[in-house]
């Protein structure tokens, strides 16, 4: 598994939706790649971070907006 891959697959590891073939290269891929690994953990940071924001029901909307919107920011900066 290449870095590009890693790069495309993580948002499905995080779901943990891929299959076990796939994370046990994912994670073997992790093990030898702080660049990775690194990625990995931003991505889980940014999740729990968006999911703790978003989770109240009456969240404003204005707030869900700009969020989706920092979220985008980060994904074009990568
Ligand atoms: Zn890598």
């Amino acid at each position: 598994m290449l870095c590009s891959d890693v790069k495309r697959i993580v948002y499905f590891f995080l779901d943990g939706s891929l299959g076990s073939r796939s994370q046990l290269e994912f994670n073997s891929h992790l093990i030898g790649c702080p660049d990775c690994e690194q990625r990995l953990c931003f991505q889980r940071q940014l999740r729990a971070f968006v999911r703790r924001r978003l989770a109240p029901l009456n969240a404003p909307e204005r707030l869900k907006v700009r969020l989706t919107r920092t979220i985008r920011v980060f994904e074009a900066a990568d």
